[in-house]
């Protein structure tokens, strides 16, 4: 039987994703045996001219990973749409815009600003930004554009799938890569690689009635292993998430940060998580209401951490 040809890329993101498909263990050599690799620019030497001359259509599957924030971003998943049969928007970048989507409550001036004049580190004097064309003896030196808004992969491009995660775990792509091995997915459009419920319903944790009196950081106590962080006064998004992580993150103590995104009906994730905060702090007066809310530092990172450009709200207005 012909192999599948697959091709994984990566986009505006950490890179994480990339790696994570080596989570799989020894069952990448499962994978191998049923799968060409016809791009994979974090593991092989490949060029992207020799995607552009693949015949549009012919791969089998691409993983794509990261989010639209240039060009170059924009113009890689219009090729791979086109060259690829199935178009997977692999972990939270691709499928939510990803921690590179919290850019959106500023714009391009706004990052240059910081990155080319600001940072403690930065002497910069003539105030010189990065061009996308600059001349040089030898002839052209291009860069990519850097857009204002960042965007996902579907607000780009048709997309098949969706597998969530920042990264998606190495269980579940191995299910994910099995289904497409098998000629088993799911109908289009379908969130792969995740359950249908919360990480709340896959935690251990004891969970009992919840009143918010006062948040606490992480990092400035040590919480009981056995109960609810949120009840400890931990912000944990793992009511506002979708389950298929196996709770990890909170099997170390440490709180959901909501990375698989929204649960099945839930459009936004971090209105939810807005709506549900309004039931369980415990308090009335609206003072106190706020002197609780405002121990949470950064409300858009902690709500929107993953998901901003998927949001309702996509990005900050800027006059
Ligand atoms: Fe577990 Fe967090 Fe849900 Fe509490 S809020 S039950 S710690 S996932």
């Amino acid at each position: 039987m012909a192999k599948l040809k697959v091709a994984l890329y990566w986009a505006a993101s950490c890179g994480g994703c990339e790696i994570s498909i080596l989570d799989i263990g020894a069952k990448i050599l499962d994978f191998v045996a049923g799968a060409e690799i016809v791009f994979w620019p974090c593991a092989m030497d490949f060029k992207y001219h020799h995607v552009e001359a693949m015949p549009d259509g012919s791969i089998d599957l691409t993983l794509f990973n990261g989010a639209i924030r240039t060009s170059e971003n924009e113009y890689m998943a219009k090729l791979f749409r086109r060259k690829s049969k199935v178009l997977v928007a692999y972990g939270s970048c691709a499928y939510e815009g990803g921690i590179p989507g919290l850019a959106n409550v500023t714009d391009r001036e706004g990052i240059f600003k910081r990155v080319y004049d600001t940072t403690p580190s930065t002497k910069n004097p003539k105030g010189i930004r990065p061009q996308t064309k600059t001349k040089v003896p030898e002839g052209e030196l291009r860069l990519p554009e850097f857009y204002d808004t960042v965007k996902t992969l579907a607000q780009t491009v048709d997309v098949d799938y969706f597998v969530p995660g920042c990264p998606p775990t190495g269980e579940r792509t191995w299910e994910v890569l099995e289904a497409i091995l098998g000629n088993n997915l799911p109908e289009k459009g379908s969130v792969v690689g995740a359950g249908q419920k919360t990480v709340c319903d896959e935690c251990p944790r004891t969970k009992n009635e919840k009143k918010i009196k006062a948040f606490v950081r992480p990092h400035l106590v040590i919480p009981d292993p056995d109960v609810c962080l949120l009840e400890q006064g931990i912000f944990c998004a793992g009511f506002a998430t979708r389950d298929g992580c196996g709770a990890q993150c909170i099997q170390v103590n440490m709180p959901c940060r909501g990375c698989y995104g929204p649960p099945p009906k839930v459009i936004d994730q971090g209105a939810k998580i807005v709506s549900a905060l309004g039931s369980i702090i415990d308090a009335e007066e609206p003072e106190e209401i706020n002197r609780i809310l405002d121990q949470i530092p950064n409300p858009i990172g902690y709500f929107y951490r993953f998901g901003l450009p998927y949001s309702i709200l996509r990005r900050r207005v800027i006059k």
